[in-house]
């Protein structure tokens, strides 16, 4: 279920008779091509079967005409150690959003961590060990970039620079610590994006305890401000997570669920929507994988519609709400999962031919 990074390469992988590929750029979301070509992890082609080297593959998998598109990328989570949340007393929580079609997890802090430490010494070195272990060790095979410290006072420049020197690229989300005044946040996300570290805010009523309650006026505010980036026309800068595990539980389809309900509820294309969750992200987020070309790691989520959904194509049924069936997800060009074990049954899966 869980694997360290030192894995076996893909080798050579040739993936055939793609039905429909979603590139993940929001510029252009649908590619023209029904093949792709893996070379130990990367994207080296993607094209037309007849046109590319697609001979002496060692694992060719016949898309069976579905849908292929970028691993998505959950944008907001809260991991501790391994594949265990604290927050629900729950194990195998990301190997079980990895059969939602995730592939990346960025962490907006080790939060639930019992016993967190907020001294200076010690939420560095949490936040070190963090980027360290899940460097080292991915549940399901999905990466997690983890290591994001939360933010208290009497934190110094130093402290930023220390943090940025030993591998660290992200701060907690802020509000989660004893800074919470604009002014005083303001200093230090100065110092962290100073030596490149990316900051994260929290907006909105506090989450746990005392959380707000998430009714279709919540829903509909998350609708209105994708449909108000689609009007500045700045769509490139709409990313999704799921701030999961929550308090509210684990939801391993909080991602396609929110592709769905932007999708069907704001009435964006749900090629478009796919794009907030996977290619978006890797820009702003400076991540090899998120986009289908050349060079980029073969993360990939294999989608068709779910059996009895409304809509007669896939991205039809995203449109009016429906959850996608996910029929194999692909990390660094290994397969991680067949058949979702999670989302409604995909209408057809693909098959590894040998
Ligand atoms: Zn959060």
């Amino acid at each position: 279920m869980a694997t360290s990074t030192t894995d076996e390469a893909s080798g050579k992988v040739v993936i055939k008779n793609i039905g429909l590929l979603l590139s993940g750029d929001i510029d252009q979301p649908i590619l023209q091509a029904d093949t792709i070509v893996i070379l130990d992890g990367l994207i080296t082609a993607v094209g037309r079967f007849k046109d590319l080297d697609t001979e002496s593959a060692k694992t060719v998998i016949d898309a069976r005409q579905t849908c292929v598109g970028p691993g998505l990328i959950d944008s907001h989570v809260h991991p501790v150690f391994g594949d265990w949340t604290p927050r629900q007393n729950q194990i195998g929580w990301i190997d079980s959003t990895m059969n939602g079609g995730v592939t990346t997890m960025v962490s907006a802090g080790e939060v639930h961590l019992p016993g967190r430490p907020k001294d200076i010494v010690g939420l560095k070195a949490l936040a070190i060990t963090a980027q360290r272990a899940f460097s080292n060790f991915r549940p399901g095979g999905v990466k997690v970039i983890a290591g994001a410290p939360i933010i208290e006072k009497g934190m110094t420049e130093h402290d930023f620079q220390e943090l940025a020197a030993a591998g660290v690229t992200l701060l907690g989300e802020v509000g989660l610590g004893s800074v919470k005044a604009g002014y005083e946040a303001k200093e230090m996300v100065a110092w962290a994006r100073k030596y490149g570290i990316q900051s994260t805010i929290h907006t909105g009523g506090p989450s746990v305890p005392g959380s707000s309650l998430i009714d279709k006026d919540v829903v509909l505010e998350a609708d209105a401000a994708a449909k108000a980036a689609m009007d500045l026309k700045c769509p490139h800068r709409v990313i999704l997570g799921t701030d999961g595990p929550a308090g509210s539980g684990v939801q391993p389809l909080g991602m396609l669920r929110m592709i769905a309900l932007l999708s069907s509820l704001a009435n964006i294309p749900a090629e478009l929507v796919f794009c907030f969750a996977t290619g978006n992200t890797a820009r702003i987020r400076k991540l090899n994988c998120g986009l289908i070309e050349v060079g980029r790691a073969a993360d990939l989520v294999f989608l068709d519609r779910a059996q009895g959904t409304s809509g007669r194509t896939l991205l039809e049924s995203v449109q009016l709400g429906d959850i996608p069936g996910v029929g194999m997800v692909m990390i660094d060009g290994l397969v991680r999962c067949g058949r979702s074990r999670n989302t409604p049954p995909a209408t057809e899966v693909p098959v590894v031919e040998h």
